[in-house]
Protein backbone atom coordinates (compact mmCIF):
# COMPACT_ATOMS: atom_id res chain seq x y z
CA UNK A 1 0.00 0.00 0.00
CA UNK A 2 1.64 3.48 -1.24
CA UNK A 3 1.34 6.84 0.79
CA UNK A 4 -0.33 9.52 -1.44
CA UNK A 5 1.56 13.36 -1.46
CA UNK A 6 0.22 15.50 0.19
CA UNK A 7 -1.98 17.90 -1.22
CA UNK A 8 -2.16 21.55 -0.40
CA UNK A 9 -4.62 22.84 -2.92
CA UNK A 10 -8.96 22.53 -2.46
CA UNK A 11 -10.55 20.35 -4.55
CA UNK A 12 -12.42 22.94 -5.66
CA UNK A 13 -9.29 24.88 -6.76
CA UNK A 14 -7.83 22.29 -8.41
CA UNK A 15 -11.03 21.34 -10.49
CA UNK A 16 -11.02 25.53 -11.40
CA UNK A 17 -7.48 24.89 -12.26
CA UNK A 18 -8.44 22.37 -14.80
CA UNK A 19 -11.43 24.46 -16.19
CA UNK A 20 -9.00 27.03 -17.01
CA UNK A 21 -6.37 25.34 -18.49
CA UNK A 22 -9.77 22.98 -20.63
CA UNK A 23 -10.74 25.84 -21.86
CA UNK A 24 -7.34 27.47 -22.97
CA UNK A 25 -7.21 24.35 -25.09
CA UNK A 26 -10.39 24.57 -26.82
CA UNK A 27 -11.08 28.14 -28.10
CA UNK A 28 -12.84 26.62 -31.24
CA UNK A 29 -15.13 24.58 -29.10
CA UNK A 30 -16.17 27.49 -26.94
CA UNK A 31 -16.79 29.84 -30.10
CA UNK A 32 -19.13 26.52 -31.20
CA UNK A 33 -20.91 26.52 -27.77
CA UNK A 34 -21.50 30.23 -27.66
CA UNK A 35 -22.96 30.89 -31.40
CA UNK A 36 -25.11 27.43 -30.35
CA UNK A 37 -26.91 29.04 -27.38
CA UNK A 38 -28.59 31.76 -29.59
CA UNK A 39 -30.81 28.46 -31.32
CA UNK A 40 -30.82 25.29 -28.65
CA UNK A 41 -31.05 26.51 -25.32
CA UNK A 42 -27.82 25.50 -23.38
CA UNK A 43 -26.05 24.82 -26.59
CA UNK A 44 -27.17 21.04 -27.01
CA UNK A 45 -30.13 18.96 -27.84
CA UNK A 46 -29.56 16.76 -24.57
CA UNK A 47 -28.87 17.69 -21.46
CA UNK A 48 -26.37 15.13 -20.17
CA UNK A 49 -24.21 16.27 -23.61
CA UNK A 50 -23.30 19.70 -21.19
CA UNK A 51 -20.41 19.85 -18.84
CA UNK A 52 -19.01 23.35 -17.49
CA UNK A 53 -17.36 25.23 -18.40
CA UNK A 54 -18.47 24.07 -21.77
CA UNK A 55 -18.37 20.54 -23.91
CA UNK A 56 -15.54 20.33 -26.77
CA UNK A 57 -17.24 20.11 -29.98
CA UNK A 58 -17.12 16.39 -31.87
CA UNK A 59 -16.22 16.43 -35.02
CA UNK A 60 -15.85 13.00 -35.90
CA UNK A 61 -15.26 9.19 -34.56
CA UNK A 62 -13.27 6.37 -35.63
CA UNK A 63 -12.80 3.20 -34.26
CA UNK A 64 -12.18 3.74 -30.49
CA UNK A 65 -11.72 7.23 -30.97
CA UNK A 66 -12.90 10.76 -31.14
CA UNK A 67 -11.82 13.93 -32.64
CA UNK A 68 -12.60 17.72 -31.62
CA UNK A 69 -12.96 20.80 -33.13
CA UNK A 70 -9.74 22.02 -31.78
CA UNK A 71 -7.63 18.57 -33.14
CA UNK A 72 -7.51 16.93 -29.80
CA UNK A 73 -8.48 12.79 -30.51
CA UNK A 74 -9.59 11.21 -27.90
CA UNK A 75 -10.08 7.64 -26.43
CA UNK A 76 -13.58 7.25 -26.31
CA UNK A 77 -14.34 5.20 -22.95
CA UNK A 78 -17.79 6.86 -22.69
CA UNK A 79 -19.40 5.39 -26.54
CA UNK A 80 -22.45 7.38 -25.85
CA UNK A 81 -23.53 6.28 -22.87
CA UNK A 82 -23.58 2.75 -23.80
CA UNK A 83 -25.04 3.18 -27.52
CA UNK A 84 -21.74 2.61 -29.06
CA UNK A 85 -20.89 -0.88 -28.51
CA UNK A 86 -19.92 -1.26 -32.02
CA UNK A 87 -17.38 1.40 -31.97
CA UNK A 88 -17.73 4.28 -34.71
CA UNK A 89 -16.49 1.90 -37.81
CA UNK A 90 -17.55 -1.35 -37.42
CA UNK A 91 -17.21 -2.37 -41.47
CA UNK A 92 -19.96 -5.08 -41.73
CA UNK A 93 -22.78 -2.15 -39.81
CA UNK A 94 -21.33 0.41 -42.03
CA UNK A 95 -22.04 -1.81 -44.74
CA UNK A 96 -25.43 -2.61 -44.06
CA UNK A 97 -26.33 0.95 -43.38
CA UNK A 98 -24.91 2.22 -47.29
CA UNK A 99 -27.10 -0.88 -48.34
CA UNK A 100 -29.73 0.35 -46.21
CA UNK A 101 -29.85 3.55 -48.06
CA UNK A 102 -29.19 2.48 -51.65
CA UNK A 103 -32.81 0.41 -51.08
CA UNK A 104 -34.71 3.04 -50.05
CA UNK A 105 -35.22 4.79 -46.46
CA UNK A 106 -39.08 5.12 -45.70
CA UNK A 107 -40.77 2.34 -47.02
CA UNK A 108 -44.24 2.39 -44.73
CA UNK A 109 -44.56 -1.12 -44.91
CA UNK A 110 -43.41 -4.43 -43.12
CA UNK A 111 -40.04 -5.62 -44.56
CA UNK A 112 -37.56 -8.90 -44.30
CA UNK A 113 -35.49 -7.30 -42.03
CA UNK A 114 -37.37 -5.87 -39.00
CA UNK A 115 -39.28 -9.95 -39.13
CA UNK A 116 -35.35 -11.28 -38.89
CA UNK A 117 -34.51 -8.62 -36.37
CA UNK A 118 -37.25 -9.50 -34.34
CA UNK A 119 -36.67 -13.28 -34.61
CA UNK A 120 -32.88 -12.39 -33.37
CA UNK A 121 -34.26 -10.62 -30.52
CA UNK A 122 -36.56 -13.17 -29.13
CA UNK A 123 -34.17 -15.68 -29.55
CA UNK A 124 -31.47 -13.79 -27.44
CA UNK A 125 -33.27 -12.42 -24.81
CA UNK A 126 -35.67 -15.39 -22.79
CA UNK A 127 -38.46 -14.06 -21.61
CA UNK A 128 -38.74 -12.40 -24.75
CA UNK A 129 -41.57 -14.31 -26.64
CA UNK A 130 -42.57 -11.05 -28.74
CA UNK A 131 -41.09 -8.04 -29.93
CA UNK A 132 -41.65 -4.51 -31.04
CA UNK A 133 -39.85 -1.60 -32.11
CA UNK A 134 -39.73 1.86 -31.38
CA UNK A 135 -37.54 5.07 -31.80
CA UNK A 136 -35.92 5.08 -28.12
CA UNK A 137 -35.38 3.58 -24.69
CA UNK A 138 -38.13 6.28 -23.68
CA UNK A 139 -40.58 5.30 -25.78
CA UNK A 140 -40.24 1.83 -25.04
CA UNK A 141 -40.64 1.89 -21.48
CA UNK A 142 -43.66 4.29 -21.81
CA UNK A 143 -45.51 1.76 -23.93
CA UNK A 144 -44.58 -1.17 -21.69
CA UNK A 145 -45.98 1.19 -18.86
CA UNK A 146 -48.78 1.85 -20.39
CA UNK A 147 -49.48 -1.45 -21.98
CA UNK A 148 -48.84 -3.20 -17.96
CA UNK A 149 -51.74 -0.13 -16.92
CA UNK A 150 -53.94 -1.55 -19.82
CA UNK A 151 -53.90 -5.34 -19.15
CA UNK A 152 -53.85 -4.91 -15.54
CA UNK A 153 -56.63 -2.52 -14.90
CA UNK A 154 -54.65 -0.61 -12.47
CA UNK A 155 -52.89 2.99 -12.21
CA UNK A 156 -49.32 2.49 -10.06
CA UNK A 157 -46.46 2.19 -11.18
CA UNK A 158 -43.29 1.36 -8.73
CA UNK A 159 -39.92 2.29 -9.72
CA UNK A 160 -36.75 2.69 -7.59
CA UNK A 161 -34.75 5.88 -6.41
CA UNK A 162 -31.76 6.47 -8.96
CA UNK A 163 -33.39 4.87 -11.65
CA UNK A 164 -33.57 6.00 -15.05
CA UNK A 165 -35.98 5.45 -17.65
CA UNK A 166 -36.46 8.38 -19.90
CA UNK A 167 -36.51 12.05 -20.20
CA UNK A 168 -40.03 11.88 -18.46
CA UNK A 169 -39.30 8.66 -16.46
CA UNK A 170 -35.97 9.57 -14.40
CA UNK A 171 -35.47 9.24 -10.78
CA UNK A 172 -31.78 9.68 -10.16
CA UNK A 173 -32.37 13.35 -8.60
CA UNK A 174 -34.86 14.98 -6.74
CA UNK A 175 -36.42 17.29 -9.88
CA UNK A 176 -39.57 15.48 -11.09
CA UNK A 177 -41.13 18.02 -12.75
CA UNK A 178 -40.87 16.75 -15.89
CA UNK A 179 -42.02 12.75 -14.52
CA UNK A 180 -45.32 11.90 -16.52
CA UNK A 181 -48.13 12.57 -13.78
CA UNK A 182 -48.29 8.49 -13.01
CA UNK A 183 -49.39 7.48 -9.87
CA UNK A 184 -45.81 6.67 -8.69
CA UNK A 185 -44.32 4.69 -5.81
CA UNK A 186 -40.56 5.21 -5.50
CA UNK A 187 -38.76 2.15 -3.57
CA UNK A 188 -34.99 2.17 -2.31
CA UNK A 189 -33.02 0.43 -4.74
CA UNK A 190 -31.66 -3.30 -3.57
CA UNK A 191 -33.68 -3.32 -0.30
CA UNK A 192 -35.71 -6.72 -1.02
CA UNK A 193 -37.60 -6.35 2.38
CA UNK A 194 -38.81 -2.70 1.58
CA UNK A 195 -39.68 -3.35 -1.49
CA UNK A 196 -41.84 -6.68 -0.95
CA UNK A 197 -43.59 -4.55 2.04
CA UNK A 198 -44.62 -1.59 -0.39
CA UNK A 199 -45.66 -4.04 -3.51
CA UNK A 200 -47.90 -5.73 -0.33
CA UNK A 201 -48.73 -2.63 0.23
CA UNK A 202 -49.58 -0.91 -2.95
CA UNK A 203 -50.90 -4.32 -4.53
CA UNK A 204 -54.60 -2.77 -5.11
CA UNK A 205 -53.72 -0.19 -7.53
CA UNK A 206 -49.93 -1.36 -8.54
CA UNK A 207 -50.06 -1.92 -12.43
CA UNK A 208 -46.36 -3.00 -12.47
CA UNK A 209 -42.73 -2.62 -11.21
CA UNK A 210 -40.15 -1.05 -13.79
CA UNK A 211 -36.91 -1.52 -12.25
CA UNK A 212 -33.18 -1.51 -13.95
CA UNK A 213 -31.09 -5.13 -13.40
CA UNK A 214 -28.37 -2.46 -12.46
CA UNK A 215 -29.02 1.07 -11.64
CA UNK A 216 -26.79 3.16 -14.89
CA UNK A 217 -27.72 6.56 -14.85
CA UNK A 218 -27.59 6.40 -11.02
CA UNK A 219 -24.45 4.99 -10.57
CA UNK A 220 -24.05 1.67 -12.06
CA UNK A 221 -25.28 -0.16 -8.72
CA UNK A 222 -25.41 -3.88 -9.84
CA UNK A 223 -29.28 -4.87 -8.20
CA UNK A 224 -28.86 -8.13 -6.04
CA UNK A 225 -30.02 -11.31 -6.55
CA UNK A 226 -31.72 -11.33 -3.47
CA UNK A 227 -33.51 -7.69 -4.43
CA UNK A 228 -34.14 -8.75 -7.91
CA UNK A 229 -35.64 -12.38 -6.89
CA UNK A 230 -37.89 -10.38 -4.36
CA UNK A 231 -39.18 -8.05 -7.22
CA UNK A 232 -40.12 -11.23 -8.85
CA UNK A 233 -41.59 -13.11 -6.27
CA UNK A 234 -43.88 -10.16 -4.74
CA UNK A 235 -45.17 -9.07 -8.45
CA UNK A 236 -46.31 -12.92 -9.31
CA UNK A 237 -47.72 -13.13 -5.98
CA UNK A 238 -49.79 -9.95 -5.91
CA UNK A 239 -50.45 -10.26 -10.04
CA UNK A 240 -48.42 -7.30 -10.69
CA UNK A 241 -46.60 -6.94 -13.96
CA UNK A 242 -42.38 -7.04 -13.39
CA UNK A 243 -40.77 -4.55 -16.60
CA UNK A 244 -37.05 -5.41 -16.34
CA UNK A 245 -35.54 -1.97 -17.72
CA UNK A 246 -32.46 -3.89 -20.09
CA UNK A 247 -31.89 -0.49 -21.82
CA UNK A 248 -28.52 -0.33 -20.87
CA UNK A 249 -27.65 -4.47 -19.19
CA UNK A 250 -28.94 -6.11 -22.06
CA UNK A 251 -25.14 -6.29 -23.09
CA UNK A 252 -24.38 -7.85 -19.68
CA UNK A 253 -24.70 -11.34 -20.55
CA UNK A 254 -25.77 -12.61 -24.42
CA UNK A 255 -29.24 -13.31 -23.02
CA UNK A 256 -29.29 -9.55 -20.94
CA UNK A 257 -29.29 -9.52 -17.13
CA UNK A 258 -32.43 -11.40 -17.12
CA UNK A 259 -29.84 -14.12 -18.38
CA UNK A 260 -27.45 -13.89 -15.98
CA UNK A 261 -29.85 -13.38 -12.89
CA UNK A 262 -32.24 -16.43 -14.29
CA UNK A 263 -34.74 -14.02 -13.48
CA UNK A 264 -37.41 -13.66 -16.40
CA UNK A 265 -39.55 -10.43 -16.20
CA UNK A 266 -42.81 -9.84 -17.59
CA UNK A 267 -41.92 -7.23 -20.18
CA UNK A 268 -38.52 -6.48 -21.12
CA UNK A 269 -37.59 -2.75 -22.20
CA UNK A 270 -34.18 -2.42 -24.69
CA UNK A 271 -32.34 0.35 -26.55
CA UNK A 272 -29.09 2.32 -27.69
CA UNK A 273 -26.90 -0.17 -28.93
CA UNK A 274 -29.00 -2.41 -30.12
CA UNK A 275 -29.68 0.11 -33.36
CA UNK A 276 -26.25 -0.87 -34.12
CA UNK A 277 -25.85 2.93 -33.44
CA UNK A 278 -28.79 4.45 -35.32
CA UNK A 279 -31.78 5.49 -33.08
CA UNK A 280 -33.39 2.53 -31.49
CA UNK A 281 -36.22 1.25 -29.01
CA UNK A 282 -37.73 -2.01 -28.48
CA UNK A 283 -40.14 -3.65 -25.72
CA UNK A 284 -41.09 -7.46 -26.19
CA UNK A 285 -42.15 -10.08 -23.67
CA UNK A 286 -44.71 -12.85 -22.64
CA UNK A 287 -46.87 -13.53 -25.69
CA UNK A 288 -50.25 -13.42 -24.01
CA UNK A 289 -49.40 -9.53 -22.92
CA UNK A 290 -47.59 -8.54 -26.31
CA UNK A 291 -49.99 -10.43 -28.83
CA UNK A 292 -52.62 -7.54 -27.28
CA UNK A 293 -51.03 -5.38 -29.93
CA UNK A 294 -52.35 -8.00 -32.83
CA UNK A 295 -54.00 -5.33 -35.04
CA UNK A 296 -56.26 -8.84 -35.95
CA UNK A 297 -58.03 -9.04 -32.36
CA UNK A 298 -61.32 -6.77 -31.90
CA UNK A 299 -59.69 -5.91 -28.54
CA UNK A 300 -56.57 -4.76 -29.95
CA UNK A 301 -54.34 -1.97 -28.77
CA UNK A 302 -53.01 0.32 -31.11
CA UNK A 303 -49.04 0.79 -31.11
CA UNK A 304 -48.30 3.82 -33.70
CA UNK A 305 -44.34 4.89 -34.87
CA UNK A 306 -43.63 6.00 -37.89
CA UNK A 307 -39.79 5.10 -37.78
CA UNK A 308 -40.99 1.72 -36.04
CA UNK A 309 -38.89 0.02 -38.55
CA UNK A 310 -37.17 2.33 -39.79
CA UNK A 311 -34.60 0.61 -42.51
CA UNK A 312 -31.19 2.20 -41.12
CA UNK A 313 -32.22 0.94 -37.55
CA UNK A 314 -33.52 -2.50 -39.19
CA UNK A 315 -30.29 -2.95 -40.91
CA UNK A 316 -27.61 -1.81 -39.04
CA UNK A 317 -30.00 -3.31 -35.76
CA UNK A 318 -29.57 -6.37 -37.05
CA UNK A 319 -26.25 -6.96 -38.70
CA UNK A 320 -24.89 -6.31 -35.69
CA UNK A 321 -26.37 -8.43 -33.00
CA UNK A 322 -26.49 -11.36 -35.97
CA UNK A 323 -23.52 -10.84 -37.25
CA UNK A 324 -20.64 -8.82 -34.84
CA UNK A 325 -22.37 -9.01 -31.62
CA UNK A 326 -22.64 -12.97 -30.95
CA UNK A 327 -22.61 -14.49 -27.87
CA UNK A 328 -19.12 -15.22 -28.05
CA UNK A 329 -18.61 -11.32 -28.40
CA UNK A 330 -20.94 -10.37 -25.80
CA UNK A 331 -18.61 -12.42 -23.27
CA UNK A 332 -15.84 -11.55 -24.66
CA UNK A 333 -16.75 -7.53 -24.40
CA UNK A 334 -17.38 -8.81 -20.68
CA UNK A 335 -14.48 -9.91 -19.52
CA UNK A 336 -12.56 -6.93 -20.80
CA UNK A 337 -14.72 -4.60 -18.70
CA UNK A 338 -14.24 -6.26 -15.70
CA UNK A 339 -10.72 -6.87 -16.12
CA UNK A 340 -10.71 -3.33 -16.56
CA UNK A 341 -12.94 -2.74 -13.52
CA UNK A 342 -10.62 -4.83 -11.93
CA UNK A 343 -7.15 -2.92 -12.54
CA UNK A 344 -8.94 0.52 -12.18
CA UNK A 345 -9.93 -0.79 -8.05
CA UNK A 346 -6.93 -2.57 -7.96
CA UNK A 347 -4.84 1.14 -7.95
CA UNK A 348 -6.99 2.37 -5.81
CA UNK A 349 -6.60 -0.08 -3.41
CA UNK A 350 -2.84 -0.04 -3.31
CA UNK A 351 -2.33 3.47 -3.71
CA UNK A 352 -4.75 3.22 -0.59
CA UNK A 353 -6.42 6.13 -2.48
CA UNK A 354 -10.71 7.18 -2.10
CA UNK A 355 -12.35 5.55 -5.12
CA UNK A 356 -14.39 2.80 -5.86
CA UNK A 357 -15.48 1.76 -9.47
CA UNK A 358 -18.76 0.04 -9.75
CA UNK A 359 -20.64 -1.75 -12.58
CA UNK A 360 -20.93 -4.90 -14.26
CA UNK A 361 -19.15 -6.34 -17.35
CA UNK A 362 -18.71 -3.47 -19.93
CA UNK A 363 -20.44 -0.73 -17.97
CA UNK A 364 -19.16 1.48 -14.95
CA UNK A 365 -19.10 4.43 -13.25
CA UNK A 366 -15.92 5.77 -10.99
CA UNK A 367 -16.89 7.09 -7.26
CA UNK A 368 -14.30 8.94 -5.11
CA UNK A 369 -15.56 8.19 -1.82
CA UNK A 370 -14.57 5.70 1.13
CA UNK A 371 -18.31 4.66 1.86
CA UNK A 372 -19.64 1.66 0.82
CA UNK A 373 -21.98 2.09 -2.53
CA UNK A 374 -25.23 -0.28 -2.39
CA UNK A 375 -28.66 2.17 -3.66
CA UNK A 376 -28.22 5.71 -5.52
CA UNK A 377 -28.50 7.43 -1.64
CA UNK A 378 -24.53 5.93 -1.30
CA UNK A 379 -22.81 7.74 -4.07
CA UNK A 380 -23.66 11.49 -2.95
CA UNK A 381 -20.95 10.59 -0.34
CA UNK A 382 -18.40 11.58 -3.77
CA UNK A 383 -17.79 15.55 -3.14
CA UNK A 384 -18.86 16.82 -6.87
CA UNK A 385 -15.84 18.63 -7.58
CA UNK A 386 -13.85 14.99 -7.44
CA UNK A 387 -16.04 14.44 -10.34
CA UNK A 388 -15.24 17.60 -12.12
CA UNK A 389 -11.60 17.52 -11.57
CA UNK A 390 -11.46 13.64 -12.56
CA UNK A 391 -13.45 14.20 -15.68
CA UNK A 392 -11.58 17.65 -16.69
CA UNK A 393 -8.43 15.85 -16.07
CA UNK A 394 -9.14 12.86 -18.29
CA UNK A 395 -10.10 14.88 -21.30
CA UNK A 396 -7.11 16.72 -20.70
CA UNK A 397 -5.33 13.40 -20.92
CA UNK A 398 -7.21 12.30 -23.92
CA UNK A 399 -9.70 10.16 -22.68
CA UNK A 400 -13.62 10.55 -23.42
CA UNK A 401 -15.75 10.06 -19.97
CA UNK A 402 -18.93 11.39 -18.67
CA UNK A 403 -18.89 13.90 -16.28
CA UNK A 404 -20.53 11.52 -14.13
CA UNK A 405 -17.56 9.02 -14.06
CA UNK A 406 -19.51 6.81 -16.15
CA UNK A 407 -17.20 4.89 -18.39
CA UNK A 408 -18.23 2.27 -20.84
CA UNK A 409 -16.21 -0.74 -23.03
CA UNK A 410 -16.68 -1.09 -26.61
CA UNK A 411 -16.13 -3.46 -29.54
CA UNK A 412 -13.11 -1.38 -30.56
CA UNK A 413 -11.25 -1.08 -27.70
CA UNK A 414 -7.51 -3.33 -27.32
CA UNK A 415 -5.65 -4.21 -24.11
CA UNK A 416 -3.52 -0.83 -25.17
CA UNK A 417 -6.89 1.09 -24.88
CA UNK A 418 -7.76 -0.08 -21.52
CA UNK A 419 -4.15 -0.27 -19.99
CA UNK A 420 -3.22 3.32 -21.20
CA UNK A 421 -7.02 4.27 -19.58
CA UNK A 422 -5.44 2.33 -16.26
CA UNK A 423 -2.38 4.42 -16.06
CA UNK A 424 -4.07 7.52 -16.31
CA UNK A 425 -6.11 6.46 -13.83
CA UNK A 426 -3.49 6.06 -11.96
CA UNK A 427 -1.60 9.40 -12.39
CA UNK A 428 -5.28 11.15 -11.20
CA UNK A 429 -5.40 9.59 -7.83
CA UNK A 430 -1.40 9.99 -7.70
CA UNK A 431 -1.91 13.50 -8.18
CA UNK A 432 -5.39 14.42 -6.49
CA UNK A 433 -6.13 11.54 -4.08
CA UNK A 434 -5.21 13.32 -1.07
CA UNK A 435 -7.19 16.51 -1.85
CA UNK A 436 -10.01 14.17 -2.21
CA UNK A 437 -9.62 12.35 0.92
CA UNK A 438 -9.16 16.04 2.47
CA UNK A 439 -12.39 16.89 0.97
CA UNK A 440 -14.12 13.80 2.56
CA UNK A 441 -13.29 14.70 5.30
N1 LIG B 1 -33.55 3.27 -19.76
C1 LIG B 1 -32.26 3.30 -19.41
C2 LIG B 1 -31.76 2.30 -18.41
C3 LIG B 1 -31.39 4.23 -19.99
O1 LIG B 1 -30.09 4.25 -19.62
C4 LIG B 1 -31.90 5.12 -20.95
C5 LIG B 1 -31.02 6.14 -21.56
O2 LIG B 1 -30.01 6.55 -21.01
C6 LIG B 1 -33.25 5.06 -21.29
C7 LIG B 1 -34.04 4.12 -20.68
C8 LIG B 1 -33.83 5.99 -22.29
O3 LIG B 1 -33.39 5.64 -23.58
P1 LIG B 1 -33.38 6.73 -24.75
O4 LIG B 1 -32.37 7.76 -24.40
O5 LIG B 1 -33.06 5.94 -25.97
O6 LIG B 1 -34.76 7.30 -24.80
Amino acid sequence: MATLPAQTRTLQELASAAAARYTAANPLSQASFERSTEFLPGADTRTVNHFDPFPATIVRGEGARLYDLDGHEYLDFLNDYTAGLYGHSNAAIQAAISEAARNGLTLGGPTPNQQEFAELICGRFPSVERARFTNSGTESNLMAVSLARAVTGREGVMVFDGGYHGGPLNFTGTDRRLNLPYRWTVGEYNDAASARALIEAHADDLACVLVEPMLGGGGCIPGTRVFLSALRDATEQYGVLLIFDEVQTSRLAPGGAQEAFGIHADLTTFGKYLGGGASFGAFGGRADLMDRFDPRRPDHFSHAGTHNNNAVTMAAGLVGLRDVLTPAAVRRLSQRGDALRAALNGVASRLDAPAEVTGRASIMTVHFQRAPIRCRADVAATPPAARDLFHLEMLLAGFWIARRGFVTVSLAHDDDDCDAFVAAFEAFLERHGSAIDAALE
